[in-house]
C-alpha cells in the first residue's frame, strides 16, 4: 500500500478510507485490550493517533512498539473522539522495522534539556523541538532562495577552500595534505610549494570577495555556502562553522544597502510566520511566549538607522555600567549593540560609518578619512546579524589601504584587478544564516539552530 505522510492524513476528511503511515513511534498508552500511539514521520509537528485493539494482534506483538521504535502502520481513517486531533487510525496492522529499547533509548521521557540534548546530536531531530527548527532552517533556506530568484539576483558558488589569506575576518582553518609528521621546511619555513595546492589554503571565512568579483560582471548575485572562523570563542553566537547569505550588488551605495538588507531581513521573518505556523506556535509556547510577537514587529516597524558615532554617544549618556568601556574607536560588544537595541530604541537599528580601524580594508572611506561605509544591522536577543559596506571602487584607494595594513599585495592582485578594469560603486552584506535562525526560532544557543555544530573540543556527530 501507498504510504502517505501524516501532515497529509491530519488534514484529510476521507473517513473509512484505507491509509498507510510509516513512522516513530513517540508515546505509546495502554489500557484493558486497547493501546494508544502516537506516531509521527517529520512530515509535521504533529503526531497521528493510532488505535489498537490489542486482542486483534499476537500476545506480546505491543511490546516491541515502545516510544522510538519505527513502524508502519495501516488501517482505517476515522474521526477522532479524543481531543487535540480530528483524525486518527484505527490499526489493522503493525509492521515494525526497528525497535527501540525503553531501558537504553535516551528520548524515552519526555522534557530532556537542551544541553543533553546537544549530547544526543544525532537522536535530537527525533525530538518535537528540533523537528521545528529543522523544518523552519529549510523554509528559511527556501526563502532566502526566493527573495533573490524573484529579483533576479544570480545564485553564484564561491569557494570554501581560498588562497587568501587576507579575506579579514578572523581566524582561520588551515587545509593541507601535508604529512604533518613531515612537515616540508625550505629556509626555516614551512614549504608550502609541496603541498596540494602548491601555496597556503585554507577554509573560507566570507565567499565575498569572489562574489565582488561575479558582481562586476552580473550585476547582482548572492552566495550561501558554509564558512568557517577557527575563532576560540564559546559563545552562544559563534560556531566554528556556520552559513552565509552574501549579496554583492553593482551601482548600490550604502543606503541601497541598507535597504535591500531591510526588505530582506523583513521577507524572510514574513515567510517564517505565514509558512511556519504549527512549528512557530510550538517554539512559542514552549521557549518565548513573545516570540511570534517579536516577529510581528519586525516585520511592521522600520529599522532604526543611525551613525556609529551617534550611537556611541547614546551609549556614553545612557548611564548604563557596561562590562566593556564605551570609546569612539572601539569595535561594540555585544552587550553595547543589545543596549541600543533592546533598551534604546526598541527597534532594529542600523549602525553606520563605523572608525576604518575597526573595519575591513575593502570598505569605501567617508571623506572626513576616519569612518567607512559600514552597516550592522543590529537584532534584539542577538546583536549584530548582518555585517555589510560599500566596498572601495577606487584602484588607488584601495592600494593604498592595502599597504597601509602592510597586506600581501601581490596575493591580492586579482581582486585589486576589478578596481582597474571597469570599477563600479559597489555594496554587499553578509548574513549569517544561523543568527536569522537563532531570531526566528526564538531559541538562545546557537547550537541548537544548526543539526550538527561545531564549536571549539566539538565535532562528533
Ligand atoms: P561578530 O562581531 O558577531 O563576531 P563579525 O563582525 O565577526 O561578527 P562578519 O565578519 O561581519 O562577523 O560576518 C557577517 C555575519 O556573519 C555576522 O553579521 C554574523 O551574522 C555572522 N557570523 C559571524 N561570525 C559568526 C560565527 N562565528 N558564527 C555564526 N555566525 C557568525
Ligand atoms: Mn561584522
Amino acid at each position: 500500500m501507498l504510504r502517505k505522510k501524516i501532515k497529509d492524513i491530519l488534514n484529510s476528511t476521507e473517513y473509512g478510507s484505507l491509509v498507510c503511515i510509516k513512522g516513530w513511534v513517540r508515546s505509546k498508552r495502554d489500557s484493558k485490550n486497547v493501546a494508544f500511539l502516537a506516531i509521527n514521520d517529520g512530515s509535521i509537528i504533529h503526531n497521528i493517533q493510532a488505535v489498537v485493539d490489542t486482542p486483534n494482534f499476537p500476545e506480546d506483538y505491543l511490546k516491541d512498539v515502545q516510544t522510538g521504535a519505527c513502524v508502519c502502520i495501516t488501517g482505517s481513517l476515522v474521526q477522532s473522539q479524543g481531543k487535540g486531533q480530528s483524525v486518527e487510525i484505527q490499526a489493522k496492522t503493525i509492521e515494525i522495522y526497528g525497535t527501540a529499547d525503553p531501558e537504553t533509548f535516551p528520548l524515552q521521557k519526555k522534557g530532556h534539556s537542551l544541553e543533553f540534548l546537544r549530547e544526543i546530536a544525532h537522536l535530537r531531530p527525533r525530538t518535537n523541538t528540533f523537528g521545528a527548527i529543522l523544518r523552519m532552517r529549510h523554509a528559511m533556506a527556501f526563502a532566502v532562495h526566493k527573495f533573490f530568484n524573484d529579483k533576479g539576483f544570480v545564485y553564484v558558488h564561491t569557494p570554501i577552500i581560498t588562497g587568501a589569506d587576507c579575506e579579514g575576518a578572523g581566524e582561520m582553518f588551515r587545509v593541507t595534505t601535508m604529512d604533518l609528521k613531515k612537515i616540508p621546511v625550505a629556509d626555516g619555513q614551512v614549504d608550502f610549494s609541496k603541498d596540494f595546492f602548491g601555496k597556503e589554503t585554507s577554509l573560507t571565512v566570507s565567499g565575498q570577495l569572489n562574489g565582488e568579483l561575479a558582481a562586476m560582471a552580473l550585476g547582482e548575485v548572492y552566495t550561501f555556502g558554509p564558512t568557517f572562523r577557527a575563532e576560540n570563542s564559546n559563545t552562544s553566537r559563534h560556531l566554528a562553522e556556520f552559513w552565509m547569505i552574501e549579496p554583492e550588488v553593482a551601482f548600490n551605495e550604502l543606503e541601497d544597502n541598507m535597504n535591500l538588507a531591510e526588505e530582506f531581513l523583513k521577507y524572510l521573518v514574513k515567510y517564517a510566520l505565514e509558512n511556519c505556523k504549527d512549528d512557530l506556535e510550538f517554539l512559542n509556547n514552549l521557549y518565548d511566549k513573545e516570540l511570534i510577537q517579536k516577529l510581528n514587529f519586525v516585520v511592521d516597524n522600520n529599522f532604526i538607522r543611525l551613525t556609529y558615532t551617534e550611537g556611541v554617544e547614546i551609549l556614553k549618556q545612557s548611564g548604563h555600567k557596561f562590562e566593556y568601556k564605551v570609546e569612539w574607536g572601539t569595535d561594540l560588544q555585544s552587550e553595547h549593540e543589545r543596549y541600543l537595541v533592546e533598551k534604546h530604541f526598541k527597534k532594529p537599528v542600523i549602525l553606520t560609518n563605523y572608525p576604518k580601524e575597526i573595519k575591513a580594508f575593502y570598505m569605501k572611506q567617508d571623506a572626513d578619512g576616519k569612518t567607512v561605509r559600514a552597516m550592522d544591522v543590529l537584532f534584539p536577543g542577538i546583536g549584530e546579524i548582518i555585517g555589510g559596506s560599500q566596498r572601495e571602487e577606487s584602484y588607488e584607494k584601495l592600494l593604498n589601504r592595502v599597504r597601509e595594513l602592510k597586506m600581501n599585495e601581490k596575493e591580492l592582485w586579482w581582486y585589486l584587478d576589478t578596481r582597474k578594469f571597469g570599477t563600479a560603486p559597489h555594496a554587499g552584506f553578509g548574513l549569517g544564516f544561523e543568527r536569522l535562525m537563532l531570531f526566528v526560532t526564538g531559541m538562545s544557543n546557537i547550537r541548537d539552530v544548526i543539526p550538527f555544530p561545531r564549536t571549539p573540543q566539538n565535532a562528533e556527530f
